[in-house]
């Protein structure tokens, strides 16, 4: 039985990631209780997730320190999602190096915890060769199957030969949707049509991962994404006229690469800056907090209000204020995602 116990501790030893769960169960209960005493009584070895005051000692101090992490209902860990890779041999090997560095960083900055679905299955090739995945669509998306989510990415063939910035920024602008899959549950429900219950608001979805991943690139290669790429897809008009259609998925044929959801993003940041935000509050408030609201296609609107302070609608109005130029409003280049989500 002892060596049972000390088994399940050393195991968990290897694998727990929360302080307190020490049985990596996901929840923090009598169990690890049990865990800890038996580590203090048993064992030689300090088991670190058992340690849950983190001095370095496993004694009766975490006993109390778990207990009144149970007493107080602070019973949250949460994981990291699992992600799965499935990178095909017809990819250069610098790009698939680069491709798990970019992966890494990401995840370092933003993690996906397992809120709302636990793992990732991403697919990756070179479309020079036929879809190699069957089942898989070619592409660059992220999709729901039978097994959770997967990210596509059919990188072009000529993304490699003209050393396209965008076959890495698409790694981070494919990735952003995961992050924000995982802090804003209604982006998980079905979409396609109308959903009360879904988000699905095209301009604030796709804009700001364009956003993202030309701050990736930006802050990771020192390359402009916005003055170099995103600035010769014509703005269209309907800015000015009428943005509402830019909330839905229907107004691609007029978002040449996204890039009037673009502008309305960093329009959105200008003004937040205009009301007292720092430049790095104001993307936070527009990549995270918004999501972290729980905002949902039918009260989006009152989530806007609550955390930027203006309405959809002035902020419509206020569009009109500023030339149909992408220059205009790029965000600073030293603006650093570390500094945006630390
Ligand atoms: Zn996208």
């Amino acid at each position: 039985m002892n060596k049972l116990i000390i088994a399940i501790v050393m195991s968990s030893f290897i694998s727990a990631q929360c302080l307190g769960d020490v049985n990596d169960d996901y929840v923090i209960n009598i169990q690890d209780v049990v865990l800890v005493v038996n580590n203090i009584i048993y064992s030689t070895d300090i088991d670190y997730s058992a340690d849950i005051n983190e001095d370095g000692y496993v004694n009766v101090l975490d006993i109390v320190s778990i207990t009144n992490i149970i007493l107080n209902g602070e019973n949250t860990c949460v994981y990291p999602i699992d992600i799965i890779y499935n990178v095909h041999e017809s990819l250069p090997d610098d790009w698939v190096s680069e491709f798990y560095t970019i992966i890494d960083n990401l995840f370092e900055l933003i993690p996906a915890n397992q809120n709302y679905f636990d793992e990732l299955t991403i697919y990756a090739w070179n479309s020079s060769v036929q879809d190699p995945y069957p089942g898989i669509e070619g592409g660059q998306y992220i999709g729901g199957s039978d097994d959770g989510l997967i990210m596509v990415l059919e990188i072009y063939d000529m993304e490699f030969v003209w050393d396209h910035m965008h076959r890495y920024s698409v790694i981070a602008h494919e990735y952003f949707h995961v992050y924000q899959l995982s802090i804003n549950e209604p982006m998980n429900q079905p979409n396609g049509q109308y959903n009360p219950n879904g988000f699905d608001i095209k301009w604030l979805i796709e804009g700001t991962a364009a956003v993202f991943e030309s701050m990736y690139v930006q802050n990771y290669y020192n390359y402009n994404y916005f003055i170099n790429d995103l600035i010769y897809a014509d703005l269209s008009y309907s800015i000015h006229t009428n943005p509402s259609i830019f909330e839905s998925y229907n107004s691609d044929n007029i978002d040449i690469n996204g890039s009037s959801s673009v502008f309305m993003v960093l329009v959105l940041a200008k003004e937040l800056i205009e009301l007292g935000h720092s430049e790095e509050d104001a993307f936070k408030m527009i990549f995270k907090d918004f999501m972290l609201t729980g905002a949902k296609n039918s009260n989006w609107e009152d989530y806007f209000l609550e955390i930027f302070g203006f309405s959809v609608y002035e902020f419509y109005t206020s569009l009109q204020l500023y030339p149909l130029n992408l220059q205009d409003v790029v965000p600073s280049s030293s603006l650093s995602l570390q500094q945006i989500f630390n």
